[in-house]
């Protein structure tokens, strides 16, 4: 039976161990956190990732309907720019992201072994295979299992196994703002959407469990410590006089589970996802800013594509040059559309927003009645 490694039990990590032994792969999971699971917030998830999931047979992540209120995007007064029921878009599934871990590796069966508690610090490889070096790992009594066919490298944005196999890559650049997440227990009829101020942007939405998941954005400079009140203290000094519901999900969120995060990225072009045996995938191949709610989706849409070329040929080598062929560029597009959101949505100039804004109001109007006769049209057939 053939062997991999994943590095790293992310989302990505747990998808690619699914996949992986659903093709018949014996895979060990090496991940440095004492436990299997997922910290954060909530996270949205794309049809076409949750087409990936239902393949795996991860059961839970239901195609969302439309919630009927509206959604889409406003201004901090609380002025609609665009309205996403009039414009038909499609809309993710969100799910907390603990929730969305636990349903995948609800699907590991017997072919993977979970070792916590490893750090990988680096690999090598040669004819017959790759062997990962950790601490917390004794080559010596378990051999056999830091040396396999095939590694994938899903450790991250600061992967170790990139800055291995692309010693001289610059690594994540800052994109020049900070991110806030948090899960309110509030009781809204709000559909949720997109606040755009002047260098900060508020989005929130129900997630599948009833609960709201909020996440805020404010222009900063990197690694700014936390002002004294605390990180609920700092978002809701930035947030609590935009339009409601916002102050109503800061006041219902409980302060100490406030998450802050600055937002980097990976320069383009994009490394090669594959060298030799050794496969990049998820964040240590393609980290995106998060404005297109696509970095995980991505992820698992490489688990998926992996498995699928995989399967597509016994020839190892072939199958690994179509992935990096299908996921590099794909990703690639995503990295640099997320960070053009990013600064076009992080303008702080009033006279640029307001151009924006404007802009944004007449597209908004536009894609509503272009979406309109689409219905009207469908409705004929
Ligand atoms: C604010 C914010 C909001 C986001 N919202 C969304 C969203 O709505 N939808 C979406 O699709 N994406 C979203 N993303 C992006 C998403 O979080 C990431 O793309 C995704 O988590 C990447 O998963 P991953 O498994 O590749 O990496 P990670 O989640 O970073 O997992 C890497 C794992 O590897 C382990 N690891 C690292 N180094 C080592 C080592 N040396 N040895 C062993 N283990 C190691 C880590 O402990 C970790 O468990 C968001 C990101 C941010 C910052």
């Amino acid at each position: 039976m053939r062997t991999a490694i994943v590095v790293g039990a992310g989302i990505g990590g747990v998808t690619a161990a699914v996949a992986l032994e659903q093709c018949g792969w014996q895979v060990t999971v090496l991940e440095r956190a004492p436990e299997l699971g997922e910290v954060g917030a909530g996270i949205s998830v794309w049809p076409s990732a949750v087409a990936v999931l239902e393949d795996l047979g991860v059961q839970g992540v239901e195609k969302a309907a439309a919630t009927g209120s509206a959604a889409g995007m406003r201004q901090s007064s609380g002025r609609w720019l665009v309205e996403a029921a009039d414009i038909g878009v499609e809309i993710p599934v969100m799910i907390h992201r603990a929730q969305l871990h636990d349903l995948i590796t609800a699907r590991f069966g017997t072919g993977i072994t979970v070792r916590t508690g490893i750090t990988v610090t680096g690999l090598a490889q040669d004819d017959s295979g790759v062997t990962v070096t950790g601490t917390g790992l004794d080559p010596g009594a378990a051999g056999e299992e830091c040396r396999a066919d095939l590694v994938i490298a899903a450790d991250g944005i600061r992967s170790i196994t990139r800055r291995t196999l692309h010693p001289s890559h610059e690594g994540p650049r800052y994109s020049g703002y900070t991110a806030y997440r948090g899960i309110a227990e509030a009781d809204i009829s709000d559909g949720g959407g997109e606040t755009w101020g002047r260098g900060q942007r508020f989005g929130f939405a129900r997630l599948i469990d009833g609960r709201i998941y909020w996440y805020a954005t404010a222009n900063r400079e990197a690694g700014r410590a936390v002002g004294p009140g605390g990180i609920h203290d700092d978002v809701t000094k930035l947030f609590g006089d935009w339009h409601e519901p916002i102050p109503a999900l800061l006041a219902g969120t409980p302060p100490e589970t406030v998450l802050q995060n600055d937002i980097y990225d990976l320069p383009l072009p994009l490394v090669p996802f594959v060298q030799g045996c050794v496969v990049l995938l998820g964040d240590a191949a393609h980290a995106m800013t998060p404005n297109l709610g696509r970095g995980a989706c991505s992820a698992i849409e490489d688990a998926g594509a992996l498995a699928r070329q995989l399967r597509a040929t016994e020839d190892l080598p072939a199958a690994l040059t179509q992935y990096d062929a299908e996921r590099r560029p794909a990703t690639a597009k995503l990295v640099k559309r997320s960070r053009s959101i990013g600064t076009i949505g992080q303008l702080d100039n009033r006279v640029l927003c307001t151009l924006r804004d404007g802009l944004f109001g007449v597209g908004g109007k536009v894609a509503g009645l272009l979406a309109k006769r689409r219905r009207v049209e469908q409705s004929r057939v």
